[in-house]
């Protein structure tokens, strides 16, 4: 752990650089960046939770709260399908009004009317039902599970250190209990997404335990396709809003740290949205593997002011003028007929082998 810290907080940035892409090189060799074209819905903004770095959520009875319907949920699919959309991801705010039928219904609802890969309910929202509802958060995710949910996202993982999570996040699923949720979907045969969150008062030794806490558990299980980073977004959050924003260069250490400590997880995705499209280009050089989504809506980080618009036909220049042939794909990662070099990508199983 102390050369890993000495390496990321003194290499100079193309010596980290040169190890990332080398780790990519040995796990992706083809030379194939993938993306993938979604929708993030997020079916409610109300929330009890109150996370300090939050601009996107609303304290129950406030005018701006919402739920959507499952009509409107299922014309935002019809849409996504159309432009040619792969998955929705689904979260929400821990909405107290919301009962667990409620989500059950609703997965049936999309899978019955508007059938599409339904990656949602991160780990903090899981545990929340487990809480709210009395439940076992095994039961939690056999029941969503068996009424449609195919994978589960990262979110809410910020920094996995409870130390961290109880300055910023003291309401939500905390850092054991959040990996325990992970750890419990991929034993019950669903892949997950891992991600970190970064800046928002850690220091770097606990990023690092942040990763080496995601690698022991992948090390276990094999459940996570892939992991994506990016930092705080401070403006309009409700208690961090006075946070210096991390630049680009904290990013791409981060990101090529990240590479070389999760040598056991497949996929590394660029945050282009908060970073934007040349830091997200960059990143391809420094462990990523994958350009993330062509998202068709996005609310959380927009309620950050913090959105960066593209095109499927840019984000393939952009992969391609860094030296690389773009490949459309599926939630799991394999490759889209017609979406690029017909080759495989690597998976879980392919790495833990
Ligand atoms: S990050 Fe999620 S859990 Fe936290 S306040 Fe926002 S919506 Fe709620």
């Amino acid at each position: 752990m102390r050369d890993l810290l000495d390496f990321y907080q003194n290499a100079p940035l193309l010596e980290l650089g040169l190890e990332a892409d080398r780790r990519r090189e040995a796990l992706h060799p083809h030379g194939v960046v993938t993306y993938i074209v979604d929708r993030n819905i997020n079916y409610t903004n109300v929330c009890v939770a109150d996370c300090g770095f939050c601009a996107f959520y609303r304290r129950p009875k406030h005018g701006e709260g919402y739920t959507l319907s499952f009509e409107q949920i299922g014309e935002k699919i019809e849409e996504t399908k159309a432009l040619g959309g792969q998955q929705i991801l689904i979260q929400g705010g821990h909405n107290p009004y919301i009962p667990f039928e409620w989500y059950l219904d609703l997965l049936r609802y999309i899978k019955a009317y508007h059938p599409i890969h339904i990656h949602g309910f991160s780990p903090s929202e899981v545990d929340f039902f487990a809480t709210r509802f009395r439940m076992d958060a095994t039961d939690v995710i056999k029941e969503l599970q068996q009424a449609g949910l195919d994978s589960i996202p990262g979110g809410g993982g910020e920094i996995l250190v409870q130390r961290v999570r109880d300055q910023v996040a003291p309401k939500k699923a905390g850092a054991d209990r959040w990996l325990e949720i992970m750890e419990l979907a991929h034993n019950a045969g669903m892949k997950t997404s891992v991600t970190m969150m970064y800046g928002i008062g850690e220091t770097l030794a606990e990023r690092l335990e942040h990763l080496e806490r995601v690698r022991a558990v992948q090390a276990r299980t094999g459940g996570f396709t892939a992991f994506i980073c990016w930092p705080l977004q401070p403006e309009n959050t409700p208690t961090m809003s006075h946070m210096p924003r991390t630049d680009a260069m904290e990013y791409l250490r981060t990101v090529a740290i990240s590479r070389i400590v999760l040598d056991n997880v497949p996929n590394l995705q660029s945050s282009w949205v908060t970073m934007g499209m040349k830091v997200g280009q960059m990143a391809l050089r420094f462990g990523c593997n994958d350009f993330g989504s062509l998202m068709i809506e996005e609310n959380v980080v927009s309620a950050a002011n913090t959105t960066h618009r593209t095109t499927t036909h840019e984000i393939e220049r952009l992969i391609t003028d860094a030296g690389f042939t773009p490949a459309r794909r599926r939630q799991d990662y394999t490759i889209l007929a017609g979406g690029g070099a017909a080759v495989p990508t690597a998976t879980a199983d392919t790495v833990a082998a």
